[in-house]
């Protein structure tokens, strides 16, 4: 009875899962790793796609805003390319030595003996360098990514019949130039990804996550938009401004001890808990 009663005041932690993002959010923006995706990717819209290099600024920061990633837009208006192909073109190329070891950000997350979980629209190349890059290859238990989203064997042709005249691996300029000028109804991308609920559910099924327990942590409003309506707790990173769709607001990764204290504490409370029960049961009771 005394050990059931004791059982029962072990507090249960209010989090049992860290869902992380990659790029933006486990290393800053002024890295500039960054940059150089965005700089990669308009150079594929040009030569590969043909896209008119004055068109391809505008369209790139369009279909990113409009559908969280630009090959997720690419793909929705039309362009047929190759994943594998976009992404060694983008990411295969990138000046990873600019990433450093992050030893601060790595004890911060060894510290919490809660389970940690990336969830990033990237390739699994990409995220595994850059874990590898900041020394943080063994601090997550899985890691969701743009291939765990989107398996190669899925079919990808858009079945919109919107999208019917778009098919092909070159748009008309004609098509380009109305992208740009218009704000019609975009069609719907076959790309699996952020911000987009679909891709948290699978998220959610795949990783086995509790989105009422679990934390999210993430540089895109929109991701944490979406998440927040699903049920996460949300960490916007990169931004000290906090809104109805964030819990929580830290211009570093590094800042999440202060901003979150009682992640520590709760673990702390935890370890009492035990080390009393430890101390009750191994003294001898004297009759
Ligand atoms: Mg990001």
């Amino acid at each position: 009875m005394e050990y059931e009663d004791r059982y029962q005041h072990v507090p249960k932690p209010k989090y049992d899962c860290l869902l992380f993002d990659v790029d933006d959010t486990l290393y800053p923006l002024h890295s500039g790793l960054s940059d150089q995706v965005t700089k990669n990717i308009i150079e594929y819209m040009n030569t590969k796609l043909g896209i008119p290099e004055d068109k391809v600024p505008e369209m790139c920061v369009r279909l990113y805003k409009e559908y969280g990633t630009t090959m997720a837009g690419l793909r929705a208006i039309g362009y047929n390319f190759d994943y594998d192909d976009y992404h060694s073109f983008v990411h295969g190329r990138l000046p990873y030595e600019i990433l450093k070891p992050d030893p601060v950000l790595k004890s911060l997350l060894q510290s919490l003996p809660i389970r940690k979980v990336i969830f990033s629209n990237a390739n699994e190349e990409h995220v595994e360098t850059v874990l590898g890059r900041l020394g943080l290859e063994d601090c997550f238990e899985g890691v969701i990514c743009f291939e765990t989203l989107n398996p190669i064997n899925k079919t990808d042709a858009p079945d919109n019949k919107d999208n019917a005249n778009l098919k092909g691996s070159k748009l008309s300029t004609d098509f380009i130039e109305k992208f740009c000028a218009t704000s019609q109804v975009l069609p719907k991308t076959p790309v699996v990804c952020k911000p987009f609920e679909y891709a948290f559910e699978q998220a959610f099924k795949i990783a086995k996550i509790n989105p009422q327990r679990t934390l999210f942590f993430d540089d895109s409003i929109r991701n944490l938009q979406t998440g927040k309506g699903m049920g996460l707790h949300t960490i916007w990173v990169g931004s000290s401004h906090r809104t109805k769709d964030v819990d929580y607001a830290l211009e570093s990764i590094h800042n999440m001890r202060e901003a979150l204290p009682e992640l520590w504490e709760a673990i702390e409370t935890m370890e009492e808990v035990h080390y009393s029960e430890m101390v009750a049961m191994e003294t001898p009771v004297k009759a």
